[in-house]
């Protein structure tokens, strides 16, 4: 647990393995990509809110929604998550929504190439979503599953980013280097990682950004 000063106040990120992570800020608790198979979610706090990158099973996982989720609960979802009930909100890229007060914006997040054994891109372009959350001008990037790409460019400044780092979906150590030194977050965790040398990965990022592995 990790606490941030925002001008919303106190953020306390909770980094829960693999895409997974906790967010709290005042009395609201955020969980993005739930994931039962790094966390046991039963007798956690509630979600107030339910963020989903793309409907691949390590990310949209019911039975990790199922002990968290209550009917109050809000969803933002990507588009192949799809509208479930009254609850969810989809967001496709680049649409943008307010959430409590924290600005939310879909970035993109796709592979240019990494392909399955059939030829086809495991996060094709226009599917899944990374977020760029906006706790009143601190910004939180969970660039999702993704590949460097070129969007990250017109990414705004971005206090604490993480980017996900595995073969064969999405960055190898080279482009998790690259991208990070791209968007120079001030903090930054790498996720979504079956592995990780930290003094290697910190070895080539720039001096500027502190990992927080
Ligand atoms: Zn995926
Ligand atoms: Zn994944």
């Amino acid at each position: 647990m990790k606490t941030f000063q925002t001008p919303m106040g106190a953020l306390k990120v909770e980094v829960l393995g693999h895409a997974s992570v906790r967010f709290d800020i005042g009395d609201k608790v955020i969980y993005v990509d739930p994931y039962s198979e790094v966390c046991d979610y039963a007798g956690r706090t509630p979600a107030d809110l339910i963020l989903i990158t793309h409907n691949h099973y390590d990310h949209y996982d019911k039975k990790a929604i199922g002990p968290i989720e209550t009917p109050q609960t809000a969803f933002i979802v990507s588009q192949n998550v799809g509208h479930v009930d009254a609850r969810y909100t989809v967001l496709a890229n680049d649409e943008y929504c307010y959430w409590e007060g924290i600005g939310i914006f879909a970035a993109e997040a796709y592979n240019i190439n990494r392909r399955n054994p059939q030829g086809d891109l495991f996060h094709p372009r226009g599917v899944g979503n990374g977020y760029v959350l906006d706790f009143d001008g601190f910004k939180v990037y969970l660039a999702g599953d993704t590949e460097p790409i070129p969007e990250m460019q017109d990414l705004p400044r971005i206090d604490l980013a993480f980017l996900p780092k595995n073969l064969p979906y999405t960055m190898t150590d080279a482009e998790f280097i690259k991208a990070a030194n791209l968007i120079k977050p001030k903090y930054l965790y790498a996720y979504h990682y079956f592995e990780i040398d930290v003094p290697a990965l910190k070895k080539e990022l720039d001096p500027a950004i502190e990992l927080l592995n």
